[in-house]
């Protein structure tokens, strides 16, 4: 989209947003020397930190003394629950929160009061960034609680001064009973809700010219392009991308601006690196790696070097909007979502894609995993659209024919493909699980 030529940039801290490199990065060295003398009042980072001949502060001289920092993993927070990594007096701590636990034990993020005002604010950077404004009216419809992103957005979008709707996930009769009677501009979900929405418009007579709906913002789980200019198109809105983590403090690390081309990693608040996941060395900018943020404005949990095991890349090109904080890809998946199938690596997002590109496919899938003997069998279930008539073989025949010829043209595998109803297959609630590994013992 040429954005450059249309749009009127908003910025909520211009200084901040557009801050000369050589600027954004004395700020980051002064926030990286606060960071390690807060995680150096934690046993854990005091005894990693020593080991790296790291004793106080000072030792960080410049930004590449970050390279003499050891990486945390998500291991290391587990195993200092509770309150291994709390670098302040309790009684200083307002608020925790959690993370969702999709790959395991879930760990604990601790917040003073101004680590509230500092990620809140962030969030209110990305809200405005997108072109909203007081006038709009938000719904938040994502789940409250420990997870980040109900709390987090609900924060952000005061601050920006919209009028706020805590709805949260799921119910979606009362999602759009809430849009009809306030009037709603903007939204907040997982893509798979935005998808489910959508499917239950016709169901629930809801038509699009009875919303008032111009944005949404759609994270906390990969989705491909091919989806979201689906949602963009069903839905007539536009979707920006967001991205965040609750060990660095939830949503309001990356946003898509108003180019919805990379999301801009906020380089004030967070040092980013991509490695390549074996090596752990830095990839050339433009290469895929793992993503690895150390936070700079928290002070009640410092986190360093942190391993988020989420793939994506830099973009090497400045951002028409005139911001200065790089822009990374689209997360790709995590390095643990890779399915290994008789031997051929192949993600989640990659199946989606193809999936997605294929209008007759509706919006929900599932894709099944199971042994076959000796060997691994893929399975890809998917709805179909709900022009497509189930009693009717001979198109749907072709169709499966189509998604699995172009499934195996993308990712070398011939998988079974399996059509189902419109809103048949399963929605979950918060995080959409679409892949079912049945060759692990606990699933
Ligand atoms: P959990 O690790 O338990 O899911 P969180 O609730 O903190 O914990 O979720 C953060 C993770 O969600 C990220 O590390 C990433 O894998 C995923 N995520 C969040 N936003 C996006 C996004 N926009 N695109 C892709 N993945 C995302
Ligand atoms: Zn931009």
């Amino acid at each position: 989209m040429s954005a450059a030529n249309t749009v009127n940039f908003q910025y909520w801290n211009k200084k901040m947003e557009t801050l000369p490199r050589a600027e954004l990065e004395a700020w980051q060295l002064d926030k990286l020397r606060e960071a390690v003398g807060f995680a150096l009042r934690t046993p854990f980072y005091r005894e990693r930190l020593a080991a790296a001949g790291i004793t106080d502060a000072g030792g960080i001289k410049t930004l590449a003394d970050l390279k003499r920092i050891p990486f945390t993993a998500k291991n290391d927070l587990r195993d200092g629950f509770p309150y291994g990594f709390l670098s302040i007096p309790r009684d200083e701590v307002i608020r925790l929160h959690a993370s969702s636990g999709t790959t395991g034990t879930p760990t604990t993020i601790y917040f003073s009061r101004e680590d509230i005002a500092r990620w809140t604010s962030f969030v209110a950077r990305c809200i405005y960034g997108t072109g909203c404004t007081q006038r709009d009216v938000f719904q938040n419809m994502i789940t409250y609680g420990l997870f980040t992103g109900g709390l987090g957005f609900h924060a952000g979008g005061e601050e920006v001064g919209m009028l706020v709707i805590p709805s949260g996930a799921g119910n979606t009769s009362r999602q759009f009973r809430l849009m009809q009677d306030f009037s709603v501009t903007v939204v907040h979900a997982t893509p798979s809700f935005l998808l489910h929405l959508e499917a239950k418009m016709r169901e629930e007579g809801v038509r699009r010219e009875d919303l008032s709906l111009k944005r949404a913002f759609a994270g906390a789980e990969p989705y491909s392009e091919d989806t979201r200019r689906r949602i963009e198109g069903l839905l007539n809105i536009d979707v920006y991308n967001s991205y965040g983590l609750s060990e660095m403090n939830g949503p309001g690390v990356a946003f898509e601006c108003q180019c919805k081309n990379g999301l801009h990693i906020w380089e004030d608040g967070y040092i980013a690196e991509i490695v390549n996941p074996d090596t752990l060395e830095n990839v050339p900018d433009g290469e895929t790696g793992e993503l690895v943020l150390t936070c700079l404005c928290r002070e009640a949990t410092p986190i360093l070097r942190y391993r988020t095991r989420d793939l994506s890349a830099f973009y090497t090109e400045p951002c028409p909007c005139g911001r200065t904080h790089r822009r990374l890809h689209r997360i790709k998946g995590r390095s643990d979502d890779m399915l290994i199938i008789n031997g051929v690596n192949v993600f989640p997002s990659q199946i989606e894609e193809v999936i997605m590109g294929i209008k007759e496919v509706g919006n929900n899938y599932l894709i099944v995993v199971e042994k076959e003997g000796a060997l691994d069998r893929l399975t890809v279930k998917t709805e179909v659209g709900p022009d497509i008539f189930m009693d009717d073989s001979r198109p749907l025949n072709a169709l499966k024919e189509r998604i699995r010829k172009t499934l195996q043209a993308s990712v070398t595998i011939n998988p079974r493909v399996e059509l189902h109803e419109s809103g048949s297959l399963p929605v979950s609630e918060g995080k959409a699980v679409r892949v079912r590994d049945m060759r692990k013992k606990d699933v």
